[in-house]
């Protein structure tokens, strides 16, 4: 068959682009000089309809390069504002297009984007590119994430573009394509609440609700059950980053979804070492996106979500402000039951008991005073094996042991299906940023994928605990610098 005549499968129906104008600026990518591939999702290209060899061609990676507009697609930079760091600003797809929405063959809609296409009108003083090494990091840790169970941004491939991009140090240049059930943010409806009309907000409200929330669309007061379904997407999303220790790092409202997927893998990373101070984002001084305070940040973000809505919820504003304030009061406690739920299962508890949580604080007070690697306790306790650890030494970890065992002991279930449990429940590998390092710098500085290949597999299955597994669990060399993150790379 004439290489010209596979079809790549492209699809596009792009509702967002049929919204009112001031949502974004329809703009094209900026060709790059000579795009290569070096990455791409096989399995995510086949669930999107799209044929992954026809991606791998001259004129499919064009597509992925920016160099070429698929048929059906309609090229635009959404515009949105951010609360950064506690400040509001002005921003939109800097460095972002979106191609168009790729409806699957199940009739699934998914937003397909470039990230670092170009500067668009939302540039501001940045260039609009990306460098290869942290596109490949959003693709490592995202679809970590995705396998680990979390809902996620997911990464369909990445192409370098020939083209050197400049930070501290001259980079290659890549692309990342992005795919997401939307790129609608917190920031979306901020954007309009500021500068739109209330007509425009509604339509966006009522745009959103269709998309990701169609069972509230006859509701009586929709805005405010939008509201309501966006804080338990959320507080069941942060529960699950708590829960595997991820670290978002820069949870600015433009970097929190409505849909309730993680987005913008910038400075995020996983923690080591258990402690709720820890931050890696080297601009993140106070320690504002701190792991330990990532569900109030979730629920300041979404105040800001609410305050948005606030002249959709009721016409009189009192009252607009007190149905979000309670909608708001719901975040904590399901964020609280969520986690809750989710420590049960680490500990391999079904059922529920008044002193489950004490019991759980203790073990992660325990783990904070002997600084315990927070997946590797855990671990050890799945597989019952309690190695040479500082924590495992104590009598007082010796009690809390007795006191889980009598725990479990008092629950119907067999000690296999609990054990079962705290498997399917405790990753045996995360991303950790030694290995992420390694294979970045094995890509980027030779041009070796090998080592990012092997990594991307075994993150394929953290709850597969297979033997081959077990050399991605050992901890970084003892180091006396901290490991860092960069925001914008
Ligand atoms: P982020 O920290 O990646 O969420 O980005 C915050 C804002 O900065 C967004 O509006 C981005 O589009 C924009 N931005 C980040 N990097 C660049 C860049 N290299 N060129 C243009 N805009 C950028
Ligand atoms: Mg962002």
């Amino acid at each position: 068959m004439a290489k010209e005549i596979i079809e790549a499968g492209w699809n596009f129906d792009n509702s967002y682009a049929r919204l009112p104008k001031t949502l974004f600026t329809s703009h094209n990518p900026t060709p790059v000089r000579s795009p290569k591939l070096v990455k791409i999702n096989d399995s995510l290209a086949t669930s999107l309809g799209l044929n992954v060899e026809a991606l791998k061609i001259e004129e499919g990676i064009a597509v992925l390069a920016g160099n070429r507009i698929p048929e059906g697609a309609s090229p635009l930079a959404q515009a949105y504002a951010g609360h950064q760091f506690g400040h509001f600003n002005m921003l939109g797809d800097g460095r972002a297009i979106l191609l168009g929405e790729q409806i699957t063959p199940l009739g699934e809609r998914f937003d397909i984007q470039l990230k670092g296409p170009g500067r668009t009108p939302y540039s501001r003083g940045g260039d609009g590119r990306a460098a290869l090494g942290p596109m490949l990091r959003e693709y490592i840790i995202s679809e970590a994430m995705h396998a680990l169970d979390i809902p996620t941004t997911r990464s369909l491939a990445v192409v370098t573009t020939g083209e050197p991009v400049y930070r501290e140090k001259v980079l290659p240049g890549a692309i990342l394509t992005r795919v997401a059930a939307s790129h609608l943010r917190v920031g979306t409806f901020q954007y309009v609440a500021q500068w739109g009309t209330i007509e425009e907000l509604q339509i966006l409200a009522d745009y959103t609700i269709k998309r990701h929330y169609p069972n509230v669309e006859a509701d009586e007061n929709r805005y405010l059950s939008l509201l309501q379904e966006v804080i338990k997407r959320q507080a069941s999303l942060i529960a699950k980053w708590q829960l595997v220790g991820f670290i978002h790092g820069v949870m600015n409202t433009d970097n929190m979804t409505i849909s309730g997927e993680t987005i913008d893998y910038g400075p995020c990373a996983f923690m080591d070492t258990y402690d709720p101070a820890t931050v890696f984002s080297s601009i993140d001084i106070q320690g504002r996106y701190a792991y330990g305070n990532q569900p109030s940040i979730a629920v300041w973000n979404l105040a800001r979500f609410a305050e948005a809505l606030l002249p959709l919820l009721h016409e009189d504003q009192d009252q607009a402000v007190k149905l979000a304030e309670d909608a708001l009061l719901d975040f904590t406690k399901l964020y609280k039951s969520n986690w809750l739920e989710g420590m049960r299962a680490k500990l391999g508890i079904f059922n529920e008991e008044m002193e489950d949580e004490s019991l759980i604080e203790d073990l992660l007070n325990m783990m904070l005073k002997y600084r315990a690697d927070y997946t590797n306790t855990f671990r050890a306790l799945t597989y019952e094996k309690l190695e040479d650890t500082v924590l495992f030494g104590t009598t007082e970890f010796t009690q809390w042991h007795e006191q889980w065992q009598a725990r479990l002991s008092r629950q119907k279930e067999s000690k296999a299906s609990s054990s079962q449990l705290m498997r399917n429940s405790n990753p045996s590998v995360i991303p950790r940023n030694h290995r992420v390092e390694e294979a970045l710098e094995a890509a980027v500085e030779k041009g070796d994928y090998s080592v990012m290949e092997k990594l991307l597999d075994v993150l394929s299955k953290p709850y597969a605990h297979t033997p081959e597994q077990a050399e991605y669990c050992t901890l970084p060399p003892p180091s006396d610098r901290p490991y860092r993150t960069f925001c914008g790379t």
